[in-house]
Formats: structure tokens, C-alpha cells, sequence
């Protein structure tokens, strides 16, 4: 048995270039991974079945799960004889814009990897991850890192400035499929700069981080859910340095220097909000199992 974190993202940026002829959209974002994590206990047993088994019931525990896909793809490329037992304590919100299913089937690739001493580069993880989603190959990374093509293509940048995360999800389920289907490209006046956000985290400049923030989704969630805006406002007027929806949200996430600030915004939104929290950025922590 091996237990693993899958820790949860948020995006600094996220820009849409394009439509492809595929149907996916072309984005390039930033993404860091922080410290609000699944819990995954893999064990390898003799019967042949693959198992998952979710703390939360509404979680799908079948080839739906993304965790399940993950143990199925690693299963039939590696010729795994054994049977897979998945046990996911999920802490991470659902359907929430910080890609807790996409985690997860990173972390049983590499659990697998280190359970059968398979010793994969994080490329070949990767490239199994890109064929279960587009984020999962972010996960197998872990760290700070753009994401480019259809967020399969990875490469690690430096990591924030050291700062608190607020969170707060408001109780919305947000499909990241809608959200896509109701972006309309060319009604976008401004989009997000990857290349300042970068260059922002090269030079450790938190003010430039909180100021090059940007997602081009948030207006589509915005429009479909106000409250989502809203919540982001609350947290500036709290006096957080930066905010911003992760993914296509709903959640909002606000950038916070100093920890006495930090927790006078959490407290704040506490008010407004049930899911509120306080984490660490991981920085360029590799998650290794
Ligand atoms: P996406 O951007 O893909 O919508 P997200 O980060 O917003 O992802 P997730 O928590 O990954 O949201 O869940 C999205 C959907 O995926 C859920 O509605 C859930 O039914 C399904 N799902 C599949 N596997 C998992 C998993 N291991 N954990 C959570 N949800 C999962």
C-alpha cells in the first residue's frame, strides 16, 4: 500500500487563443499547485479488479472517476497481472475549478509507477496522463508551471513569491464544458499575458504577480452566476493584494501576503461563504510519491 497526495491547482492565468478543428480550445495558463490535498491509498491485491472507494458519495466510483481511468490506462500499457484498490479521502471541493479529479489520476499514475518500480520519467507519466484529460499531465509535474496546447504541454516556471491563499467556493457546480460552449472569443476586450505573469514570477515581484492575474473565463461564469464576481470583490475590499476565479470556477481565490491579513479575509468571507480556505502555496514542491 502507498498513500499519495493529490494536491489542489489554481490558475494565474488562463488564456484562450483559439478554437481548434478538434473542438478543444487552444489555452495558455499558469498554473501552481497548493496545499489542499486528496489523500490516495493505492494497494495492489490479487484479484484482478480495479476498486475505488470516495470519501464523498457523490463521486462517481466507476470508469467515471478519473482516478479509475487512470488505474485502467496503467493496467492495459504495463500488463499489471494484479488487481487495484483506490481509496480517495477527498478534500479537495468538487466540480470546482481546481482539478481535483485530474490530481487524482495523476497521483495513482505515480503511486503505480513507484508501487511496480516502473521508474517512468514525469514526460512519460504525462503522456499517459494527456490521454485520461488535459490537466492531468499538469499534475504529474506538480510545482508552477505554463500549460500550453490543450493544457497537456508542460513547462515548469519559478514559483510564486511566498504568500497565503484565501479560497471560497460558493455552492455552485460549474461545468467546464458550458463555460467553454458560452465563450464568445471575439467579445473579449483584454486577455491575460502569460508572458507577464512569467516574467512576474522570475523576478519574485509579488505586486506584478497580483497584477498580471488574469482569466478569461471569468466573465462567462461571472455572467452565468453573479455571485461568483461578487465574492471576488468581497475579497479585494478585505483587503486581499490579488484575486481571481480558478479554471472556469466557481471557485475565487485571493493572494495574500501576510498571514494576520490572511486570516481577517478568511474570517470575513466566512460570513458569506460555507467553503472557506486558508492554504500554502505548494511553490515548486515535486510531489513525489
Ligand atoms: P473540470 O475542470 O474538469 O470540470 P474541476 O476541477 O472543476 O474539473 P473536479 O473536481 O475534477 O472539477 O470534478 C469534475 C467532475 O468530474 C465531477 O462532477 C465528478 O463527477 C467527476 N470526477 C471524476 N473523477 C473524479 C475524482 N476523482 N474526483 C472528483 N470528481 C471526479
Amino acid at each position: 500500500m502507498i498513500m499519495v497526495k493529490a494536491p489542489a491547482k489554481i490558475n494565474l492565468t488562463l488564456d484562450v487563443i483559439g478554437k481548434r478543428d478538434d473542438g478543444y480550445h487552444e489555452v495558455e495558463m499558469v498554473m501552481t499547485t497548493i496545499d489542499l490535498a486528496d489523500r490516495i491509498d493505492v494497494t495492489l491485491t490479487d484479484q484482478p479488479d480495479i476498486v475505488v472507494d470516495c470519501s464523498t458519495a457523490y463521486v462517481p466510483t466507476d470508469e467515471r472517476n478519473l482516478a479509475y481511468r487512470a488505474a485502467v490506462l496503467m493496467k492495459e500499457t504495463y500488463g499489471i497481472r494484479q488487481g487495484i484498490t483506490i481509496r480517495i479521502d477527498k478534500r479537495i471541493p468538487v466540480a470546482a475549478g481546481l482539478g481535483g479529479g485530474s490530481s487524482d489520476a495523476a497521483a495513482v499514475i505515480r503511486a503505480l509507477d513507484t508501487l511496480l518500480g516502473l521508474n517512468l520519467s514525469h514526460d512519460e507519466m504525462a503522456a499517459l496522463g494527456a490521454r485520461i484529460g488535459s490537466d492531468v499531465p499538469f499534475f504529474v509535474y506538480g510545482g508552477t508551471a505554463v500549460a500550453r496546447g490543450r493544457g497537456e504541454r508542460i513547462e515548469p516556471v519559478s514559483p510564486p513569491p511566498p504568500c497565503w491563499v484565501v479560497l471560497a467556493k460558493p455552492p455552485l457546480a460549474v461545468s467546464t464544458a458550458d463555460v467553454y460552449r458560452a465563450l464568445r472569443l471575439d467579445a473579449i476586450a483584454q486577455s491575460p499575458t502569460t508572458a507577464a505573469m512569467v516574467d512576474a514570477l522570475n523576478r519574485q515581484d509579488f505586486a506584478a504577480v497580483c497584477r498580471s492575474l488574469g482569466n478569461m473565463l471569468e466573465t462567462v461564469t461571472f455572467s452565468l452566476h453573479p455571485e461568483v464576481r461578487k465574492l471576488k470583490e468581497r475579497m479585494l475590499a478585505f483587503g486581499a493584494e490579488g484575486a481571481l476565479m480558478s479554471g472556469s470556477g466557481p471557485t475565487v481565490f485571493a493572494l495574500v501576503r501576510q498571514f494576520s491579513r490572511a486570516r481577517r479575509i478568511t474570517n470575513a468571507l466566512r460570513g458569506f461563504c460555507r467553503d472557506v480556505y486558508l492554504v500554502r502555496l505548494l511553490g515548486d514542491a515535486r510531489h513525489r510519491p
